[in-house]
């Protein structure tokens, strides 16, 4: 019997502390692990005594021992499910809080908690932002219904996804504007991911209840210093880069200001790739047109 007492809490022991993919670990789930273990350890020490010892196992003094040990173990496996449950609900209530219920990216508040997560504010932390805002997106909800408009946005959030690196934070930064931060990229390669993002919007069209639909984006792009409190400024250098894509035509990449000189000549060579980048798209563009 205390064998098998023993296996049950082993099992409990095992189940509470193994990690199941896709579920982050609970602190609460140690409390657990902890009355599991000790129940364990009582029936371990009950089978030693019965097998190597002659002392009486129903005694007053064991009986008395057991129920002092199960009150204390089952005091922690209540404990621990109470607060197993509180800890689940609490991060369910944060991650509602940080993201955006439509396309499921951060949100603003998302955003700021990731960065206060990753990023203590000193040092050197170089990094690209970007600002991609859906071109005429109101004309799409006018003519094909806020429905089709909020397809376009999940659509549009999972090109995103498929473009971008798993380490990079996109967020969800205003109705049909989104704002991602690329740790560690250097100018020119946020020139190249921004392009690739926009062309890959450009070149696919979204898929709609009633057929498809050709949807553009203009992309603002800045460097950022994340580890110098640079982050508004780099905001407001990548919004006007992306009013300066959106008043040059939209579905276009655009640069911002240069935070310092010592990074103009880099600016310049982010300028011309993109300006490479764009000649090569429109001879695709030509070419699949002739
Ligand atoms: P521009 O090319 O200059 O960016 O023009 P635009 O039409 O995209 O920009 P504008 O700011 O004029 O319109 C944005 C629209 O986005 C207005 C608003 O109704 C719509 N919008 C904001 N949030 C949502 C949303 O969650 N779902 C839908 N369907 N529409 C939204
Ligand atoms: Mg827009
Ligand atoms: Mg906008």
């Amino acid at each position: 019997m205390f064998a098998c007492c023993l296996i049950v809490a082993v099992l409990a022991f095992y189940e509470t502390v193994r990690r199941t993919a896709g579920t982050a670990r609970l602190w609460s789930q140690y409390i657990e692990a902890v009355a599991f273990g000790f129940y364990a350890l009582v029936f371990v020490l009950s089978i030693g005594m019965l097998l190597g010892t002659d002392r009486p196992i129903a005694s007053a003094e064991s009986a008395r021992a057991s129920l002092i040990l199960d009150q204390v173990a089952g005091v922690f496996v209540y404990f621990g499910y109470v607060a197993m449950a509180a800890e689940r609900a609490n991060r369910n209530l944060v991650r509602i809080a940080e993201t955006d219920p439509l396309t499921g990216l951060y949100n603003r508040r998302g955003l700021q908690e990731a960065l206060r997560h990753r990023y203590v504010p000193s040092g050197d932390m170089p990094a690209g932002l970007l600002i991609a805002d859906i071109d005429h997106f109101k004309s799409i909800n006018d003519r094909h219904g806020h429905e089709s408009g909020d397809l376009v946005l999940i659509a549009f959030a999972n090109r995103m996804r498929g473009v971008l690196r798993a380490s990079d934070i996109i967020t969800r930064w205003g109705g049909e504007e989104f704002l991602v931060v690329l740790p560690g990229v250097t100018r020119q390669e946020l020139a190249v991911i921004a392009e690739s993002l926009r062309a890959s919007v450009a070149e696919q069209p979204f898929p709609l209840r009633a057929g498809s639909l050709a949807v553009t984006v203009s992309i603002g792009i800045a460097t950022v210093n994340l580890g110098d409190g640079d982050f508004e400024q780099a905001t407001q250098r990548a919004d006007a880069a992306l009013y300066g894509a959106k008043t040059g035509g939209r579905n276009r990449v655009c640069f911002g200001p240069a935070r310092a000189s010592s990074q103009g000549a880099q600016a310049r060579r982010g300028e011309e790739i993109l300006a490479d980048l764009h000649a090569a798209w429109q001879v695709g563009e030509n070419a699949s047109a002739a």
